[in-house]
């Protein structure tokens, strides 16, 4: 029996776990598995990342179904129970809130303990189905690692035991500090074509990627528009999702926008280190920013992440409503620019302190760690008396 297996499956996920799998890999206390579980496949969505960050790559891969959500979802939930039939683990950890955390479910049927990573963040925004998601694998898990003690707090709220949930901070800060150095030749990675167009110029970064805010034809032509709204260059790496949607709502940006393809990570934080601001619905990317204290026009109209305004490294752009004054917005991202902010994310040990707690779980064999008294059947809580 190996101790762990983690079940990645997009992006973000490589990048922001990539030092926890590192560590893991090479600790000789703990035996360990890296499972993708394929909602990502591409080579710039995917393998470009295990390259640059020099991640080892997955020991298995999930073979699914991506039509749509649902596909997705069942898919991994049927590879993750079929997985765990063949191999068995003391506990199985993800990290998150997307399609590929739905595969807990087949944890659970399993009853091996769950564990995850970035647990109890919320938006309080039932209309999102990542926080259903979030609820969900929360609420299935044996082991929590939540990023700050605000979001213990929202788990607590809910009622999950305070004893299975761990503060350890945010491993995206661990990324940015571990690769700061090769950051600056992310500039090697750029296509010719993406350096003429910057050339020196001040620039904006944007992503756009988010289901509400691609999917509804109001909302995309809102952000199209506030894009548009500025003169200033504008560099636009563009899922591929966003590219079908824009074209099918038959929207066209501006001359002065740069659309390509989604790139590599050191090329985009090189790009994000340098440009004016962000305007992004990223989860990640915001943070980034706020950690690299880089402006950003966070588009939603919710958030988990609020700690990016409270600090003031972040402008709110809600793309559902009408009659807004793009300029503004820009105009106030711009007065950011001068700001200086202390970003909330922690210390960079992140990482290390999750291997670390980790290792001392699997030593003591207990990652079943909920109160006994949770367990212990109670008939008057039952709807069967
Ligand atoms: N990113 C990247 N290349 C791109 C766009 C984004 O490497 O072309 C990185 C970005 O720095 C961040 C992550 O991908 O670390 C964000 O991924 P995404 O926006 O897909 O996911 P989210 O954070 O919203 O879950």
């Amino acid at each position: 029996m190996k101790d762990i297996g983690l079940i990645l499956g997009i992006r973000p996920d490589v990048i922001r776990a990539s030092k926890v799998i590192k560590l893991l890999s090479e600790s000789s206390d703990i035996d360990f598995d890296f499972i993708w579980s394929g909602q990502h496949y591409s080579e710039n969505m995917k393998d470009v990342f295990f390259k640059q960050l020099n991640v080892p790559t997955p020991d298995y891969e999930f073979d699914i179904d991506t039509t749509n959500d649902a596909t997705t979802v069942s898919s991994i939930i049927k590879e993750t129970y079929s997985h765990l039939e063949n191999h068995k683990y003391k506990a199985i950890m993800f990290l998150g809130d997307t399609n590929t955390v739905m595969g807990s479910i087949g944890v659970a049927q399993h009853n091996i303990p769950i564990i995850h990573i970035e647990g109890c963040m919320r938006s309080y925004d039932w209309r999102m189905p990542e926080e259903k998601y979030r609820k969900t694998i929360d609420h299935l898990s044996d082991r929590i690692y939540a990023y700050l003690d605000s979001y213990k707090k929202q788990g607590l709220n809910e009622g999950i035991s305070e004893n299975i949930i761990k503060v350890t901070g945010n491993p995206i800060v661990d990324i940015l500090e571990e690769f700061s150095e090769l950051f600056s030749s992310g500039e090697e990675y750029l296509d010719r074509n993406v350096k003429k167009f910057i050339n020196d110029n001040p620039f904006v970064l944007v992503t756009s990627h988010r289901r509400e805010n691609i999917l509804n034809k109001n909302s995309l032509k809102n952000i199209v528009d506030l894009i548009n709204s500025s003169n200033k260059k504008i560099l636009f790496p563009m899922g591929y999702a966003t590219q079908r949607q824009i074209k099918e709502f038959g929207l066209i940006l501006n001359k002065n926008v740069m659309v390509i393809d989604p790139i590599g990570y050191l090329e985009f934080i090189y790009l994000l280190k340098n440009s004016q601001y962000c305007i992004s619905d990223s989860g990640t990317v915001v943070e980034e920013a706020c950690i690299l204290n880089i402006p950003s026009i966070q588009m939603r109209y919710s958030t988990e992440r609020p700690e990016v305004y409270e600090v003031g490294a972040s402008i709110k752009f809600d793309p559902t409503l009408e009659g807004q004054k793009f300029e503004d917005i820009h105009l106030r991202a711009d007065s950011l620019n001068s700001r200086k902010w202390t970003h909330p994310f922690g210390d960079g040990k992140s990482s290390k302190l999750i291997v670390e707690d980790l290792i001392d779980l699997s030593k003591k064999n207990i990652f079943h760690m909920h109160n006994k008294e949770d367990y212990d059947f109670d008939i008057s809580r039952s709807f069967l008396q």
